[in-house]
């Protein structure tokens, strides 16, 4: 299918805007609200599959846009989403009518990693938002680990294709498997868990 006019004009309107040639615009529908994007600069072209939240296609068009005006990564493992381009996302955003709070919305909830950008870039709402997630995060139980079978001599089973250590249960592979039968006294370990797991076994 074509993509919808507003979209066309969209990416007409902000190549021009940023003096770059604009890319070919792949558009297909996908079930669900949120909308997935993909920007190939070697094909030339930006691909949307457009989910049913009409907002939410907008920010997906507009992110591939950032991605296709962002410069191309000096070096190999320069962060894909990173500051430089959170700068010009939240630009595009604002500039072609996402307010800030859905843009703040919609980004995070596919890339957390974002919030923290926007804060940084003076995104209003961005820091407030940030807090009350790492508020949030604090307030959930740690997992706790602790011992469940103390220290032991690994006494090496064959468990069908695995060895086990005979007292505690625990697999034993690779360079601990291989250390355990070289050794000339037993090697000695400790079976660490979670209180999730040990209320499980
Ligand atoms: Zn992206
Ligand atoms: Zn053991």
């Amino acid at each position: 299918m074509s993509a919808p006019a507003w979209a066309e004009a969209l990416v007409c309107e902000v190549c021009a805007d940023a003096g770059v040639d604009p890319p070919r615009l792949d558009w297909r529908r996908r079930r669900g609200d949120h909308s997935t994007g993909v920007a190939r600069r070697s094909d030339g072209s930006i691909a949307v599959r457009a989910g049913s939240d009409p907002l939410d296609q907008r920010l997906t068009l507009l992110h591939e846009l950032a991605h296709w005006l962002a410069p191309a990564p000096r070096r190999r493992r320069a962060p894909h989403h990173g500051l430089v381009f959170y700068r010009l996302a939240f630009a595009l955003y604002v500039r072609h009518g996402i307010a800030a709070d859905d843009a703040l919305r919609l980004e995070s909830a596919r890339y957390a990693s974002s919030l923290r950008h926007a804060a940084s870039l003076g995104v209003p709402g961005a820091a407030e938002r940030l807090a009350e997630r790492r508020a949030a995060q604090r307030a959930r139980p740690r997992r706790q680990w602790r011992v469940l079978v103390p220290e032991h001599p690994v006494v090496l089973r064959r468990e069908g294709r695995w060895h086990v250590c005979a007292t505690c249960g625990q697999r034993v592979v690779a360079a601990a498997l291989a250390r355990a039968r070289r050794a000339r006294r037993p090697v000695r370990h400790v079976l660490m868990g979670t209180e999730a797991a040990a209320t499980a076994s």
